[in-house]
């Protein structure tokens, strides 16, 4: 399976019936990096910055961060890389930060909470990201953003943190862009100017699944109860692809799930255009999609559907069946 892998690797992940799918991979250390060219992934569609707070036991300074970015940028050779900001609280807590008590840490303070409330991590993050870009471009994205205002006080920062280097007469990126990741339902009914003012949105399933349900992804009791296939779940990802499509807004889908090609094929057959998952499942998935007629794909999800099942992963594997 891995020749059969390597042999399509710089191909593209084009499906028999003429539709691309971007496939990206995720990463947070250096050490991942080298996946980038041995994996075929387009780019990083999601690089989780906390990795490296939490490898070590003390805050890092800007400079370091900086020079850390910088090697990430230059690793990449010019393929895009979605530096997501700080996604700490919940279940990663810096060992240098003061824990919270909270009895529900998921639905607490974390990430872009976390970022607004004490702005100075952040703020030194953005710097340090924007000073590694030396005017390369650079894409930025927001973790669990719940609604429009959380979304603008973020930008807010990225373009004062812009204006302060320029005043102080350093380069800044030659195209920034700044997105957000929609992890919480909330986000999917934001206003029509956040889906047009935002530079992209990415799907962060497995945060949204366990909100969609109200299912723990750390509870193993719960965690598997409700399949990603599962139709009310689906039909909300259309919709947000229909949202998106409407205003012209760049959408990914970055949880483990698209890295499961059965998964990834259904997220492509909705609409989904790009992909981004661990460097591993990038052959797995560009191979089936390969051989797949995404509109098939669909007919069969639609009718599944019209048949009230409550996943279409039965009819769905049927058919992949007939096709492989
Ligand atoms: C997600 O929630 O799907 C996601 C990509 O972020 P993380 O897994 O880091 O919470
Ligand atoms: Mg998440």
């Amino acid at each position: 399976a891995q020749e059969r892998y390597a042999s399509i690797r710089t191909e593209p992940a084009r499906t028999l019936c003429g539709t691309e799918v971007g496939l990206h991979m995720n990463a947070g250390l250096m050490a991942d990096l080298p996946s980038l060219d041995g994996s075929g992934a387009e780019g990083v569609g999601l690089f989780r910055t906390e990795l490296q707070f939490l490898v070590r036991n003390q805050m890092p300074k800007r400079s370091e961060l900086s020079a850390l970015y910088a090697r990430v940028l230059d690793a990449a050779k010019g393929k895009r890389v979605v530096f997501r900001t700080l996604d700490i609280g919940s279940d990663k807590v810096l060992p240098y930060m003061k824990p919270q008590e909270e009895p529900n840490p998921a639905l607490g303070w974390r990430a872009i909470r976390v970022g607004l409330d004490k702005p100075g991590v952040l703020r030194m993050q953005l710097q340090a990201l924007i000073r590694a870009s030396h005017g390369r471009p650079l894409t930025i994205m927001f973790p669990f953003i719940a609604q429009y205002e959380e979304y603008k006080a973020a930008k807010a920062e990225m373009d004062k943190a812009l204006e302060r280097e320029r005043v102080l007469g350093h380069p800044v990126p030659e195209r920034v862009e700044v997105g957000a990741m929609l992890e919480t339902p909330s986000l999917a009914f934001a206003p029509d100017r956040f889906y047009q003012e935002v530079d992209f949105l990415s799907i962060g399933g497995n945060d949204l699944k366990q909100f969609f349900f109200a299912a723990d992804r750390e509870n193993e009791r719960v965690r598997r109860r409700y399949d990603t296939l599962n139709v009310s779940f689906l039909t909300f990802l259309e919709s947000i692809v229909k949202r998106c499509d409407a205003s012209n807004t760049s959408l990914s889908f970055c949880g483990e799930d698209a890295g499961r090609p059965v998964e990834a094929a259904c997220f492509a057959a909705m609409g989904f255009r790009m992909l981004s998952m661990r460097p591993a499942s990038i052959g797995p998935v560009k191979h089936l999609l390969r051989q797949l007629d995404l509109r098939q794909l669909r007919e069969v999800i639609d009718e599944a559907r019209d048949r009230s099942e409550q996943s279409v992963r039965p009819a769905v594997m049927a058919y992949l069946r007939t096709v492989e």
